[in-house]
């Protein structure tokens, strides 16, 4: 772990090498302190019995999913959501031990191994699905069942069971030998939007599904709906577990929702300065000479650029922050560095450190603002940073 402070002493850090770190042009800075925030902040949303998943797919939306897993656990989660075999794997070779569910589909001959082997838990789709897993297993005569989990398609029209065929789904599997049933699941798709409509649709889907599996007689131990946005919307929608991603890394997922709870960024992303110098009025700049300076110049070389993740569409267009201010972005943002205009700021040294996202002083940006100027999301700008960028924990 680091400090925040750039120059404090440094601890062993399993996560990154400290001499790397040092020697970094530029890095991705993960907030565990913040992160725990989040996680105790949702859990005090939910009732004592429902319990939460911190959702690490995508290398923790780009933080790094063995440190972000690690402190969510220690901090209240108690299950951990991934998208594939090989993040729930690299979990479980750093030692991780809490129950994870595959949320993407998985049924190749090998990951129903892995699953096995590391007592991972699927979601089962379709009854296809169900006797390829029972079939496997079978053949590799693993001794345990494997808990699986039933995915319905109340209307986000990506994976599950169509909920009317909830029912019969479910009897299927409970028949199939090698198989538990541990929840039945559904995924919302509008639960981030202010009108309620499609999603209390979705949930009466879901509860008429419900109400017909009870029906046969089968015992479901879990069912789980929300994601963030839907956490925070409507406590109906907790039910034995909620499944958070974005707002365990300190976003809101709606504006209309962030009121709801008090969230800090985790990450931010930061890159030093490798060169300062004047230049001429009439001087273009970078690639395309898409900007002149149409007066004589300070101007900073950074070294960070799209290959790291900085979407190469913000050229000329964002700010950083240094020395606790904002300073404009000139230029195309080349694959490894982008240029700054640095007028304003007297002095400005190499190797001083510029926030890319995050803050400095009062100033603060965060993935929301590279999401309103990119016309996209939080998640993907979150997701975007590559892993030339080594991920450090401070704490
Ligand atoms: C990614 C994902 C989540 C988490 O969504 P957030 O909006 O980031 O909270 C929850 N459930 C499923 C099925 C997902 O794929």
């Amino acid at each position: 772990m680091l400090s925040r402070n750039q120059t404090a002493s440094v601890a062993s850090n399993q996560q990154c090498d400290t001499y790397a770190w040092f020697s970094q042009r530029a890095w991705v800075e993960v907030d565990l302190d913040a992160l725990s925030h989040n996680v105790q902040q949702f859990k005090q949303l939910l009732s004592p019995s429902t319990q939460l998943m911190a959702v690490v797919k995508a290398d923790a939306y780009g933080h790094g999913a063995v440190i972000v897993a690690q402190t969510a656990l220690q901090s209240g989660a108690s299950w951990l959501g991934v998208a594939t075999v090989p993040e729930a794997i690299q979990l479980r070779e750093a030692g991780i031990q809490a129950p994870i569910l595959i949320l993407g589909a998985a049924y190749t001959p090998e990951q129903i191994y892995a699953i096995a082997h590391w007592k991972l838990q699927p979601t089962l789709c379709s009854p296809k699905q169900a006797f390829i897993f029972s079939n496997i297993l079978e053949t590799i005569n693993y001794g345990s069942p494997v808990a699986v989990h039933i995915k319905l398609d109340t209307g986000m029209s990506r994976l599950g069971t169509n909920w009317e065929e909830a029912a019969e789904f479910v009897q299927l599997v409970a028949r199939l030998p090698h198989l538990t049933i541990a929840s039945i699941y559904s995924h919302l798709a509008t639960a981030d939007s202010p009108d309620p409509e499609i999603m209390e649709e979705q949930h009466k889907r879901f509860k008429i599904a419900i109400a017909q599996v009870k029906k046969t007689g089968i015992k479901i131990p879990s069912l789980h709906l929300a994601n963030s946005a839907a956490t925070l919307a409507d406590s109906q929608l907790h039910y034995d577990m909620v499944r958070v991603g974005l707002g365990v890394y300190g976003l809101s997922p709606a504006p209309h929702l962030k009121h709801k709870i008090h969230l800090k960024p985790v990450l931010q992303v930061k890159a030093r300065v490798t060169q300062v110098k004047t230049i001429a009025a009439g001087t273009g700049v970078s690639y395309g000479h898409q900007f002149i300076a149409d007066q004589e110049m300070r101007l900073a070389v950074v070294g960070i650029g799209y290959a790291d993740g900085v979407p190469r569409n913000l050229s000329n267009k964002m700010q950083v922050l240094l020395r606790g201010q904002r300073v404009p972005q000139i230029g195309t943002i080349t694959m490894d560095q982008l240029m700054l205009d640095i007028s304003n700021i007297p002095d400005i040294q190499e190797g001083e450190i510029v926030t890319l996202l995050g803050d400095q002083a009062k100033e603060q940006i965060t993935a929301d603002d590279w999401a309103e100027q990119l016309n996209t999301i939080s998640w993907e700008i979150l997701c975007g940073f590559k892993h030339r960028l080594p991920r450090v924990g401070v704490v």
